[in-house]
């Protein structure tokens, strides 16, 4: 039998608390590095900025298929910091620091319940985020897309742990569409995502989507990070919003998405336009 660690030592034991597995913030020397920032000015505008926030994962269920699945095609460790690093490197790359929301930890939520995801903020401190995803929709998706699927929905809710929303006064499909503009750009878009220029700019989802990203093509590559950043700290006002943004309203905006997808179009051997 061991000695009782008491034994070897000469003093008492404090009754403090044990240390936590988790670092502080302010001490992560001892981690490994993704990338490494550089405090050089001029290369400062092409940075992604690096964020550590702690990660959870809470299993309601391990006997449930869908939490089976999950565990056996994907690292969860991995799933949550890479979907981290797309979010940052998509909506924050070349910004500063304090533009950045300050969220401190993230904690993934498998459970049964209906619908795809969402995305909460804890009661007692809005920068602990949770993102409940669906047992029930991981199994209802195909065996051949669902590690595929899972990441893309894990990284459209990672969106929503660190985008602006003007105050809560964005539209609602504007916020929608960012997080499926980071899942298009991080490769996570589903096969069945088509761009559509039918209904409004703010349907939100896939479609406002691939309207950012036509925006990207004709505003330039920061578009997105623009429009991000100015949803920061103060309230939507649709004119003076897309006019400082693009120059124009987001309605001419939308008129000349269509019009291009229409020449697209024209071109497709299944389009039943003349
Ligand atoms: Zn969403």
């Amino acid at each position: 039998m061991s000695p009782a660690p008491s034994s070897t030592s000469s003093a008492p034991q404090p009754l403090a608390p044990q240390p936590s597995a988790v670092p502080p913030s302010s001490d992560t020397s001892h981690l490994p590095q993704r990338e490494k920032t550089t405090p050089d000015a001029a290369s400062a505008s092409k940075v992604k900025p690096a964020r550590k926030p702690l990660l959870r994962l809470e299993l309601r269920d391990l006997s449930d298929d869908g939490t089976r699945a999950f565990l056996r095609l994907l690292h969860a460790t991995t799933a949550l910091e890479d979907a981290v690093d797309a979010v940052l490197k998509h909506l924050y790359t070349g910004l500063k620091s304090h533009c950045i929301p300050p969220t401190r930890s993230i904690t993934l939520v498998l459970r049964s319940m209906n619908g795809v995801a969402y995305t909460t903020g804890r009661d007692i401190d809005e920068d602990h985020k949770e993102i409940h995803l669906s047992t029930d929709y991981i199994n209802h998706v195909p065996d051949s897309r669902k590690k595929e699927e899972i990441q893309g929905v894990i990284v459209h809710e990672m969106v929503h742990c660190w985008q602006h929303n003007a105050l809560g006064t964005a539209p609602g499909g504007l916020i929608e569409g960012i997080a499926d503009w980071v899942r298009l750009k991080a490769g996570f878009a589903p096969p069945h995502w088509k761009r559509s220029a039918d209904g409004d700019w703010d349907a939100g989802y896939e479609r406002t989507g691939f309207f950012l990203e036509w925006l990207e093509a004709t505003h330039g590559a920061e578009i997105v990070r623009k429009i991000n950043d100015e949803l920061r700290g103060c309230k939507y006002e649709s004119d003076e919003f897309w006019h400082k943004c693009c120059g124009r309203s987001v309605g001419h905006l939308w008129s000349e998405y269509k019009s291009s997808l229409e020449d697209g179009d024209s071109k497709q051997p299944d389009d039943e336009s003349i």
